[in-house]
């Protein structure tokens, strides 16, 4: 780690050159490494360096450089970068707990965390509570002596309802429970979930780290002890490991990541002005617009209000749907965090799996189109949503 701010750890952080001097970082695309003598080979497999690599399952210098700049930028003192967000979850999860653990977690998360928390952990023997997540007397008394790890998204998808880390933190701490912070809706650049008490933040780098549509990653960030001690031999020996090309697509794009998610929520921001009070929409939902139930937390903890807002259509799925293909710049799709903007039925496609009544105890409304804002001039995209709610 170095004493350089973020927008410098983001361009120059965990550049490793080989003899040739190459100004873009390299793509090590190899699997394996050679070891000149049988005893080199032997003292690497009893212990590497920080420079010396086995097999890419474990680790390569294009992923290591990935890793370095990512720990530089979130103040982390390491980091283990995996094949997609899931990978990373997973592993975070499968590596710290054991049968008869047990887990507290917010219950809005993204599909397949729900799955993890809810399916998986339980057929191990782990009892998993699950809370409202915005509620912090649900997870005073779901926290217990022995809860051993907290699990939460710092801002939901897609209702984008904040959970307060630094009292979620508190709680957690009080009983030596770690706390685990998907933080993908937050993003990098406006994080400060270790700073507010997380242990452990997690990344789907799909999002706006790659944030042009291409490959699939994730990153496990936290204490050197942890990385290294409790995730790496799990990772290692399970195969979650990111691809040395997507690491290097991904420290392309983490150069653009501090410009490109800064327009991005100066886009949204403006949006979701524009959009707020129209008759035909039951709410607009973005973190600094005034109306948000969490305003003063979402001023308090997060610099700029993001790039994901949500519109709430009257007149529901029929309603929302007629706006949606209406639509001539944003995209149907389900990624986020894209330069491209997109748009998200979560009822009908990322939260289809729910019950109807998950659904409404989650606030996902039939009505609820998921925005995420990309790149585009942001006037165009207000013309395209504002004649496509005008199509309801
Ligand atoms: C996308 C996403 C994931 C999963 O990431 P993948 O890279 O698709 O595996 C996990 N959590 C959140 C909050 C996400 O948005």
């Amino acid at each position: 780690m170095t004493d350089w701010n973020k927008r410098t750890n983001l361009v120059h952080g965990g550049i490793r050159r080989s003899q040739y001097g190459e100004v873009a970082e390299a793509i090590y695309l190899t699997q394996g490494f050679v070891y000149e003598t049988a005893e080199a080979a032997e003292e690497r497999f009893i212990e590497a360096g920080d420079d010396e690599f086995i097999y890419a399952r474990y680790g390569n210098p294009t992923v290591r450089m990935f890793e370095e700049r990512f720990a530089a930028l979130e103040g982390a003192e390491d980091a283990f970068a995996t094949a997609s967000g899931m990978a990373a979850v997973n592993a975070t999860l499968m590596s710290m707990l054991k049968a008869g653990d047990h887990v507290v977690s917010a219950r809005a998360l993204f599909g397949s965390c729900l799955y993890i928390v809810e399916e998986v952990l339980p057929r191990f023997g782990v009892e998993v509570t699950l809370v409202d997540g915005t509620d912090l007397e649900e997870w005073e008394q779901a926290i217990r002596s022995d809860t051993s790890v907290v699990f939460l998204e710092s801002i939901s998808n897609p209702t984008l309802e904040l959970i307060d880390i630094a009292s979620v933190s508190r709680l957690a701490h009080a009983v030596d429970a770690k706390v685990v912070v998907d933080n993908v809706f937050a993003t990098p650049i406006y994080s400060r979930a270790f700073e507010l008490g997380a242990d452990v933040v997690v990344y789907s780098t799909t999002k706006h780290v790659d944030g042009q549509g291409r490959c699939l990653g994730g990153i496990v960030l936290g204490q050197r002890e942890f990385i290294r001690k409790t995730l790496e031999p799990y990772l290692k020996h399970t195969g979650g490991a990111m691809s040395p090309f997507n690491a290097w697509v991904m420290l392309k794009g983490l150069e653009t990541l501090d410009l490109r998610v800064r327009a991005m929520s100066a886009s949204a921001s403006r949006i979701a002005c524009a959009l707020e009070g129209d008759e035909r929409l039951s709410a607009v939902i973005y973190p600094h617009l005034p109306s948000h139930p969490q305003y003063n937390l979402a001023r308090e903890v997060l610099e700029e209000g993001g790039t994901m807002l949500s519109i709430v259509a009257k007149g529901g799925k029929p309603a929302a749907f007629k706006a949606l293909n209406a639509l001539k710049v944003f995209t149907i799709s389900n990624n986020l965090g894209d330069a491209k903007s997109i748009v998200t039925h979560p009822a009908t496609t990322t939260h289809q799996r729910l019950s109807e009544a998950l659904r409404e105890e989650l606030g996902i409304d039939p009505g609820l189109i998921r925005i995420s804002v990309g790149l585009e001039d942001t006037d165009d995209l207000i013309g395209d949503l504002k004649s496509a709610i005008s199509a309801i």
